[in-house]
């Protein structure tokens, strides 16, 4: 008989959290805290949503988004989280760029990207100056009519080799091209170049899994391949259960963490939204996708230190035509030394490149294969330009793409950042639609990312306390 994932489950929660990102497990545990009773649904048989790994033959553990975040995280993390979390959060100092226009090294924070601009690219301190206090001054009340090209136009006129420096890593970061709104660039670059790029040791998995220990002991019931399929949504336009694997469940509130655009066109559903709001949610873009390769030594075998996170590119200057290619000329390193899980003897490499769903969605399966095939070669053909004998060095290769990531997270078009700016206000507004519902997770770019989706989570948190709650002060 198949297994029920929900024995036992209550008839109704406080609140009901559909779906364990980033934002969507903060958000369950600062509720939790607060004193609600909690319920989180998750589809996957683990929780983490993006924030991900698994496990292969041969004892290898691979990461999924595990290159990089600001320091914010840490605060972030200390606060709404665990001491202990917290604390092994460490810098990434080797931050490395390989393309065309320059070669060089940084540790990706506002002092020395100021000695590489003015004595590499030599352009002026006060240029450069002024551009990070810009960037610095950006918040969500600006102007959003500036776009990030006419920002880099402003500072620094006819230097695509600037630019690069600036955007390529943002993004491969978030997705977001010089159209997007300045806004989006200038408060996620900022925020990296505080004090530069950090990780978490020991791997996604214990942060997971320390993540996952919290939320049972702050009471959160949690089930897995749980699959919601609908909100359902009274005559009032409040939010009144959640129908999951079948199952009808009451709520007083639900925070889904799910796609935005999943969350209204699908779970809700267009007949109880006002027309203009469902026109405004189908009119959001989606962000790009992402291919991975993903490869691990035998046991013991290691390689010279290459940095920490390699921007290789082949092409000349900032080109979002070619980052989103599937014949790829980018590609985005990160180098995993035992270090990063301690006591492990494993040295692993993931690669990472923005990808277009369409590219992907409807190869056949036989050249689906061949495809998938095709990026693991020329990725390793890559590598061998910084690790020579990497090779023979091998013990596991395999790839994902937009498809992989439309499959286990069941964002639409397999998006890995959310959306486009719009999807950020069409998120916002979704409480004034339906009474009790709200979203949190990667939308308008500024919401995504490791500490886009965990502060998102904080702040949705308290809107749904006060719903729930009017008296209560904010958490
Ligand atoms: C290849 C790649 C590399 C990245 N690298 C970085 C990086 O280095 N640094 C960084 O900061 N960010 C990175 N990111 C982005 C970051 O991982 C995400 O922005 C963040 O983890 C998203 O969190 P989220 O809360 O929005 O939810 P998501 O991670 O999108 O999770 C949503 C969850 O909801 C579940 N769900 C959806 N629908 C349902 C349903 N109907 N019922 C039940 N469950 C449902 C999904 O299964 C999923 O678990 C990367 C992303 C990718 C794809």
């Amino acid at each position: 008989m198949a297994k029920d994932f929900l024995k036992e489950t209550k008839d109704r929660y406080d609140i009901i959290v559909i779906g364990s990102g980033l934002a969507g497990l903060t958000s369950a545990n600062v509720l939790a805290k607060a004193g609600y009773s909690v319920l989180l649904l998750e589809h996957h048989y683990q929780l983490g949503g993006m924030a991900t790994w698994f496990k292969r033959k041969g004892g290898h553990i691979f990461d999924i988004s595990l290159h990089g975040f600001p320091v914010g995280m840490i605060k972030s993390c200390r606060k709404y989280w665990t001491p202990e979390i917290a604390e092994s959060i460490v810098q990434l100092k080797g931050i490395r760029f390989e393309n065309p226009q320059f070669s060089l090294r940084t540790t990706f924070d506002r002092k020395d990207f100021t000695r590489l601009i003015t004595e590499e690219f030599n352009v002026p301190f006060e240029t450069v100056d002024g551009f990070f206090a810009a960037s610095r001054k950006m918040n969500f009340f600006d102007d959003q009519e500036m776009t990030t090209g006419e920002l880099f136009e402003k500072f620094f006129p006819g230097r695509s080799d600037v630019v690069r420096l600036l955007m390529e890593p943002i993004t491969y970061a978030n997705g977001s091209t010089l159209e997007d709104p300045a806004i989006t660039y200038g408060i996620v670059f900022s925020n990296f170049m505080s004090k530069g790029v950090f990780t978490f040791r020991g791997g996604t998995d214990a942060l997971v899994n320390k993540m996952k220990a919290e939320l049972i002991k702050n009471g959160v019931d949690i089930r897995i391949r749980a699959l919601v399929e609908q909100i359902e949504v009274d005559k009032d336009r409040k939010v009144k259960a959640v129908h999951v694997n079948g199952k009808r469940i009451e709520c007083g509130a639900v925070m889904s963490n799910a796609n935005i655009k999943s969350t209204i066109l699908k779970l809700v559903g267009e007949e109880n939204l006002d027309s203009d709001y469902v026109e405004e949610a189908k009119a959001v873009r989606l962000n790009n996708s992402s291919c991975q390769v993903y490869i691990g030594l035998k046991p013991g075998e290691s390689f010279d230190n290459c940095g920490d996170l390699l921007f290789h590119s082949e092409h000349e200057g900032f080109d979002i035509e070619s980052i989103l290619s599937k014949d790829i000329s980018s590609r985005t390193f990160s180098f995993y030394y035992p270090e990063t899980r301690p006591g492990s003897d494993r040295s692993l490499i993931v690669s990472s490149t923005n990808a277009r769903y369409k590219d992907w969605a409807d190869l056949p399966e036989e050249q689906y294969k061949a495809d998938k095939e095709h990026l693991c070669r020329t990725t390793i053909d890559c590598l061998e330009k910084y690790i020579p004998d990497v090779r023979q060095k091998i013990d596991w290769v395999e790839a994902s793409t937009p498809r992989t990531f439309e499959h286990y997270t069941r964002h639409i078009h397999g998006s890995s950042f959310g959306t486009k700016f719009e999807g950020l206000k069409v998120s916002q507004e979704l409480p004034e639609q339906v009474g009790g519902l709200f979203h949190a997770g990667s939308v308008g770019i500024i919401m995504s990312g490791w500490l886009g989706a965990v502060n998102y989570g904080v702040i949705v948190s308290n809107e749904v306390d006060k719903y729930l709650t009017p008296s209560s002060a904010a958490m």
